[in-house]
């Protein structure tokens, strides 16, 4: 079903996660245990993150390194058919921009379609750590709103082939990303809010937020998205603090800023069991006044992290 469905049909808040696929060379055992962990606070769907391949150098005789392209964490396309056959769940993958051409997008959009899949979250994604700008492939897409025109045109059963005008439809929900606190290159908000309404006026039906840890930035997101005639819906993402250097890495990977008061706490604790605590109880306290606030879902990022949140999900959708 898509989530929009879900949305339309549900009568409370829905719980829905996002897990990331294993590093190569581990097994997908891992994503089943977060699975068993989480399907019990019933998750209405499940995302699945997408990794392009990343340029490592290694050294192969003293002083001579050769360039590598690895694709650390593959398999997402795999996971969601795994998960849809073993958890009967519907599975969002995410679809980026980065290294792939509209060929091969269009190939990941039929092996979509074929296994069932009716939902995808439509992303450019980051940079190559190394090139630090995002380049998109020469025959790909630069931003998340051309892929997205990709997928709406498929849906409309127009491939990139000429003579494959009006083909087999696919029926995608497409959600994209939206920023409480800005993309980080946007030159201001004004501006991202400009490409993010045009991702919803070309056929987005969602937006899910970038993690954020004051809820005010999510009201006033929320706000300036329907000022600017954005209707869609708008489902917050939360991922609790669960180590004490996460104060660091959180706000440089994420470009989100943390509140005094949960650095102030995380900072007092005394044992790295004590800051996990801390970080699931702020995450209980902003999901409680999300929900309160009538939010459509509560999506929760695992990094292969599930028991912070089921002690979340036990706390807010246990009851
Ligand atoms: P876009 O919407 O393309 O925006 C990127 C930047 O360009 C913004 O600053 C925007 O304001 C600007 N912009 C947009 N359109 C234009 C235009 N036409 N002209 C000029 N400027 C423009 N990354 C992954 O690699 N894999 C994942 O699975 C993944 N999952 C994610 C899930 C969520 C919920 C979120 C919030 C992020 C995720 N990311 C993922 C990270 C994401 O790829 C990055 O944040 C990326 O830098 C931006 O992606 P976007 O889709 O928001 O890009």
């Amino acid at each position: 079903m898509k989530v929009t469905e879900h949305i339309k049909r549900a009568e409370k808040t829905l719980f829905s996660i996002e897990v990331l696929p294993p590093l190569k060379g581990q097994t997908i055992h891992s994503i089943y245990e977060t699975m068993d962990k989480l399907m019990p606070y019933d998750p209405a769907f499940v995302d699945v993150t997408y990794h392009r391949q990343e340029v490592v150098y290694r050294e192969v005789e003293k002083g001579l390194m050769k360039r590598h392209a690895v694709r650390k964490r593959p398999g997402t396309v795999g996971i969601c058919a795994s998960l849809m056959n073993k958890y009967n769940i519907d599975t969002v993958p995410h679809i980026i921009c980065g290294g792939f051409s509209k060929d091969e997008t269009e190939d990941a959009l039929i092996d979509l379609n074929f296994l069932g899949i009716e939902n995808v979250l439509v992303l450019r994604g980051d940079p190559i750590k190394s090139e630090g700008i995002f380049k998109p492939e020469p025959d790909g897409h630069a931003y998340a709103s051309d892929l997205l025109q990709q997928v709406v045109q498929m849906n409309e059963g127009e491939y990139l082939d000429e003579e494959l005008r009006n083909s087999s439809k696919t029926n995608f929900c497409i959600g994209v990303a939206g920023y409480p606190e800005k993309h980080f290159e946007a030159p201001n908000f004004k501006s991202d809010m400009k490409f993010l309404k045009k991702k919803v006026d070309l056929g987005a039906e969602y937006i899910v937020t970038q993690l954020f840890y004051d809820n005010k930035m999510y009201f006033d997101f929320v706000k300036k998205c329907r000022a600017a005639g954005i209707e869609v819906p708008i489902i917050p993402g939360l991922k609790p603090i669960t180590s004490r250097k996460q104060l660091n890495i959180v706000p440089h990977f994420f470009h989100v800023n943390l509140p005094e008061a949960l650095v102030d706490g995380i900072e007092d604790a005394k044992t790295d069991e004590q800051v996990r605590q801390k970080g699931v109880k702020w995450c209980i306290q902003q999901s409680e006044e999300l929900i309160d606030a009538g939010v459509p879902v509560m999506h929760y990022y695992t990094m292969g992290k599930a028991k912070s949140i089921q002690e979340v999900a036990e706390a807010v959708f246990g009851k």
